[in-house]
């Protein structure tokens, strides 16, 4: 297994539309074991997109602190219900954040690894790293989801952010 490299903006494979996946052989398992470590050994990771490691194809991880990781390949939403406003921000365009507009509840359905067909109904944390992955390889970046790029944040260094823990 190796770590790969993360992609950052303005990379081009970012912005292009990945390829489905025929068959999963080797390579692509290989492709999803490197994934799983790449984003095991980010920090606050909560997923990751094959083209963000520079891969154009249509697989995604995602890993929710506590839960088991998932592995989508051809992912599709097939459905999306309700709508909210969030903080998102992505690994490949580091040291920023905006609240968008993502969905309540999504429904998604892929292969797993093995090629057993998945389907997901989720809310929360993993409806909105399901669609922001996904939208990962139709070379969509959160950003594209605001209206203006006025809107993007700067995270602040973590020293200065307010200790509401009182430590
Ligand atoms: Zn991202």
């Amino acid at each position: 297994m190796a770590v790969l490299p993360i992609q950052v903006f303005p990379t081009r494979v970012l912005k292009q539309r990945a390829k489905r996946i025929k068959n999963i052989d080797g390579p692509v398992q290989k492709l999803v074991r490197d994934m799983l470590e790449t984003m095991h050994a980010v920090p606050g990771r909560v997923g990751l997109a094959a083209p963000q490691v520079g891969v154009p194809l249509r697989v995604i991880v995602i890993g929710i602190p506590e839960e088991e990781d998932i592995v989508l390949i051809n992912p599709e939403i097939v459905r999306r219900k309700g709508e909210r406003v969030i903080d998102e921000g992505c690994l490949s365009l580091p040291g920023f954040f905006a609240n968008i507009t993502r969905s309540e509840v999504v429904t998604v359905k892929g292969l797993d690894q093995n090629g057993k067909e998945v389907r997901i109904k989720a809310e929360g944390l993993l409806a909105q790293a399901l669609e922001h992955e996904i939208d990962h390889l139709n070379g969509t970046l959160y950003i594209d989801h605001l209206d203006s790029i006025e809107k993007l944040q700067k995270v602040a260094p973590p020293e200065t952010k307010p200790k509401a823990d009182g430590g």
